[in-house]
C-alpha cells in the first residue's frame, strides 16, 4: 500500500491506518497531530510498532517518505518509558548519524518538535563548528544526540560523547555516509556501543556495501522497503527526464538559457564545486532569474535563509553542492537541474528523487557532455525509465519565447487598463501621468509601431536579457556510449607528480598519529565540498601525507579548511604540496602558498 505524504490524505479513508493505533504515548500523539500528519505514512505505519517493541530495522526509504518520524518517535517513546530508570545527565539514550550537518539539523530539528511536550534534550553535533560548546552541552546531559560521523569519532576520542550506555543507535542516510568514506567512522562508532543496543539502519539504495554492514550490526532485523513516489499502484512516476548533449565548455550557457525557457517555479541545480555553483549563480542572475547560492563555505545562519527563500517562493533557483543539498526537503520542489552528470546512478535517483512527489508533476534536466553519456545510460538501467534528450534552445527560440512574454504582458496591461464603466468611450481617456501626452508627441514625429517597438527594446535591455547570439555548437552522440577514460584511486609511487588536473595537498600528520586514508577522505569530505569520489591517491607517509584532488576545486578547499583540519581529534596543517604545486592540466601554475 502506498500513501502520499504531502497532507492530500483525507480524513475519510477508514481502511487507512492511524497514529492511535500505534503504540505511541499521548504527548507523541499530540505532537504528530499539532504538526497536521493526519495518517502515518507507510515507512511509519510499518516501522513504528516493532521498533518500539525494541527490535532492530533495516529501512530503504529516501527523505520524503516521512522515515525521520519513523525513527524518531518509537526512539522517543522508549525514551520515555525507561527514563524513570535512567538518572537524568547520564550518557546519551540515543545516536543518530547523519552524513552533513545539514541532514543533522533538519533530523535534530525533527526530534526536538516531536518531542517537546517530554522534554527531551536533543543535541546536534557536526564538523566545521567549535567543539567547545557541543563538549560543554554533552557534559550538560543530553538524550538524543544527532551528529556527522567525524564529529562523533572526534568527541568519542576527548571522552565527551559517552556511548557505553547507549540505548539506540540510528544510521540516516547509510548510503550517502558510505559515499562519503564514513564506513570506517561508523564501524568504530557502532563497536563503541553496547551490544545489547537497539540498532536502525536507513538508506535510500540498497547496495551490496550496507547489506554487509547490516548483516554485520543488525540482529535478525525487521526489513521495510518503501518507493519514494507515493503515488497510486500502476501509475508512472511523474518526473519528466530530459538530458541536453553540450560540449563541456558550454554547459553554463546552454543551462541558463533551458532555465530561461523551463522557468521552473522552484529548483535546485546541483553543480560539483562551490566554484561552478557561483559561476551559475551569477549567470543565472544576470538573465533575470532569481537564483541563490548554496554551498558549505557559507555559514550556517546564511544556509538556512537561503533554503527558507526557496520555500517560501521569494526565490526560484537554488543553485548547491550535493553536499550542502543533501537531505534538504522542500515540498514545493518542481525541478532538479543537474549542471553536471551526478557522480553515481545513486546519487542521480537521490537528486531526482526529490521532484514528483506524492503524485505531483517534477522535471528533472541533465546537462551532459559527450563523454558521460554512458553514466546517463547507467541511470537508465538502474531506474528502468527512459531520459529523452532534447536540444538546447537556439538564440532565436528564445527570442521568439521572450517576444511572446512581453505580448501576454502588454495584452494583460491593455486590458486591465481599459475602463469598462467608462460612459462615452470617445472620451479622451484620462492621463494623469502625462505618457499618453509624450507618446502624441513622438508619433507626431514617428511611426507609431516605431515608437513601440523602440520602446520594448528599451524595456528588454533594461531588464538585462543577455545577448544570446553565439550558437551553442551541436555535438553528436558519442557511437559507444561509453567512457573515453577511467580513472581510478590507485596507489601513488612516492615521487610522481599528480596526474593532469589534479594537485596535491600535504598534510602534517602521518602514520605515527595513526592517520588511514579514511581519515583524510572523512575530514575532507565533511568539512569541504568534496566527496570522496572526487579524492584520487592517497600516500600515508610517517609523519605527513599527500592526497591529490581536483585542481579545480583545491583552492575552494583550502577555503573551507582555514589551513587546518581534525584528524584523530588533532589539529592538523593542510596546505599545497609544496613539491608539485604546478601540475594542473593545461601546465597552468597553481599559486604556491
Ligand atoms: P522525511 O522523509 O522524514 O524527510 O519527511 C518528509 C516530510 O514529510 C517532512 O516535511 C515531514 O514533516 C513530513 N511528514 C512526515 N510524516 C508525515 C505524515 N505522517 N503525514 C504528513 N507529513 C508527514
Amino acid at each position: 500500500m502506498t500513501l502520499p505524504l504531502d497532507g492530500t490524505l483525507q480524513d475519510n479513508q477508514p481502511d487507512l491506518p492511524r497514529f492511535s493505533d500505534l503504540p505511541l504515548r499521548a504527548e507523541l500523539l499530540a505532537a504528530v497531530e499539532e504538526l497536521g500528519y493526519t495518517h502515518p505514512s507507510p515507512i511509519q505505519a510499518e516501522s513504528i510498532a516493532p521498533l518500539v517493541e525494541g527490535r532492530d530495522l533495516l529501512g530503504q526509504a529516501a527523505t520524503g517518505t516521512g522515515k525521520t518520524a519513523a525513527f524518531a518517535l518509537p526512539m522517543l517513546e522508549r525514551l520515555a518509558e525507561q527514563r524513570p530508570e535512567r538518572a537524568r545527565g547520564e550518557a546519551p539514550f540515543g545516536l543518530i548519524l547523519a552524513p552533513t550537518r545539514e541532514l543533522a539539523l533538519q533530523v535534530s530539528e525533527a526530534v526536538s518538535r516531536y518531542g517537546a511536550r517530554l522534554g527531551a534534550r536533543v543535541l546536534t553535533v557536526y564538523g566545521g563548528a567549535p567543539v567547545g560548546p557541543q563538549w560543554k552541552a554533552l557534559q550538560n546531559g543530553v538524550d538524543v544526540v544527532v551528529a556527522t560521523p567525524g564529529r562523533a569519532i572526534d568527541l568519542m576520542n576527548r571522552g565527551a560523547l559517552r556511548l557505553d550506555d547507549l540505548e539506540i543507535v540510528v544510521l540516516d542516510e547509510a548510503d550517502e555516509m558510505l559515499d562519503m568514506g564514513f564506513v570506517e567512522d561508523i564501524e568504530t562508532l557502532l563497536d563503541a556501543t553496547p551490544d545489547t543496543r537497539q540498532a536502525v539502519l536507513f538508506s535510500a539504495t540498497m547496495p551490496r556495501r550496507i547489506e554487509i554492514l547490516a548483516q554485520k550490526y543488525l540482529r535478525e532485523p525487521v526489513t521495510v522497503r518503501i518507493r519514494r513516489e507515493a503515488v497510486a499502484e500502476g501509475e508512472a512516476p511523474k518526473v519528466r527526464q530530459t538530458a541536453y548533449l553540450v560540449p563541456r565548455t558550454h554547459t553554463t550557457a546552454a543551462l541558463g538559457r533551458i532555465l530561461e525557457a523551463e522557468r521552473p517555479a522552484a529548483a535546485i541545480v546541483f553543480c560539483r564545486t562551490r566554484l561552478d555553483v557561483d559561476a551559475v549563480t551569477e549567470m543565472l542572475t544576470a538573465r533575470g532569474l532569481r537564483a541563490e547560492a548554496l554551498h558549505g563555505g557559507m555559514d550556517q545562519e546564511h544556509r538556512t535563509r537561503v533554503v527558507e527563500r526557496l520555500r517560501s517562493g521569494r526565490t526560484e533557483l537554488l543553485v548547491a553542492t550535493d553536499v550542502a543539498a543533501r537531505g534538504l526537503d522542500i515540498d514545493l520542489l518542481t525541478h532538479v537541474v543537474n549542471h553536471d552528470v551526478p557522480q553515481s546512478s545513486e546519487a542521480y535517483v537521490h537528486r531526482i528523487g526529490r521532484v514528483g512527489r506524492a503524485g505531483r508533476e517534477g522535471v528533472a534536466i541533465t546537462l551532459v557532455p559527450p563523454s558521460k553519456v554512458h553514466a546517463l545510460r547507467a541511470v537508465e538501467r538502474l531506474t528502468g525509465q527512459p531520459i529523452a534528450f532534447a536540444a538546447v534552445p537556439t538564440a532565436a527560440d528564445l527570442r521568439a519565447a521572450r517576444l511572446d512574454r512581453t505580448a501576454a504582458a502588454l495584452r494583460e496591461r491593455l486590458i486591465a487598463d481599459l475602463d469598462p464603466d467608462a460612459a462615452d468611450p470617445d472620451a479622451t481617456p484620462v492621463d494623469p501621468d502625462g505618457v499618453r501626452a509624450m507618446l502624441a508627441g513622438l508619433t507626431a514625429e514617428f511611426d507609431a509601431v516605431d515608437v513601440a517597438a523602440a520602446a520594448i527594446r528599451l524595456m528588454q535591455e533594461a531588464a538585462g536579457s543577455p545577448e544570446d547570439g553565439e550558437d551553442i555548437p551541436v555535438v553528436s552522440m558519442p557511437r559507444s556510449g561509453g567512457p573515453r577514460e577511467s580513472r581510478g584511486r590507485g596507489g601513488a609511487a612516492g615521487t610522481r607528480p599528480p596526474k593532469a588536473g589534479t594537485t596535491r595537498l600535504f598534510v602534517n600528520a602521518g602514520r605515527a598519529s595513526g592517520v588511514r586514508p579514511q581519515d583524510i577522505v572523512g575530514a575532507l569530505a565533511n568539512e569541504s565540498n568534496l566527496s570522496g569520489r572526487d579524492i584520487g591517491a592517497i600516500q600515508i607517509h610517517e609523519r605527513h601525507a599527500l592526497v591529490e584532488i581536483p585542481e579545480h576545486a583545491a583552492d575552494d578547499v583550502l577555503r573551507s579548511l582555514r589551513g587546518s583540519t581534525t584528524l584523530k581529534g588533532r589539529r592538523a596543517n593542510v596546505r599545497r604540496d609544496r613539491g608539485f604545486a604546478g601540475a594542473a592540466a593545461g601546465g597552468s601554475r597553481a599559486r604556491r602558498d
